[in-house]
């Protein structure tokens, strides 16, 4: 059964190692990713079963994030607002 990773800067998701039910266990980098709309998924490398389901961060929990002094949060906050300097703010686009 996949866990579901809701806080995408909760610490030690990436390195923690799950166990699948085939046997197969490893941390996220050994896993298949597959990007979905408002989620990655984290597949078993041997017999594809989800294992992890992890949330992209919003706006908001980016923020939080590097206001708590989150290292990866602070730079895509940077990424952000840079965007928005070139683009204009996009929070009225559609989800
Ligand atoms: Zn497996």
């Amino acid at each position: 059964m996949a866990e579901i990773i809701s806080d995408y800067f909760s610490p030690g998701w990436r390195e923690r190692a799950v166990e699948c039910p085939c046997g197969w266990s490893g941390a996220s980098r050994g896993m298949r990713m597959e990007l979905q709309e408002t989620v990655t998924d984290y597949a078993c490398a041997q017999c594809d079963a989800t294992l992890l389901i992890v949330a992209h961060p919003d706006l908001d929990l980016v923020r939080r994030a590097a206001a708590a002094g989150n290292e990866e949060a602070r730079m895509q906050l940077e990424i952000v607002e840079e965007a928005h300097r070139h683009f204009g703010p996009s929070e009225s686009a559609p989800d």
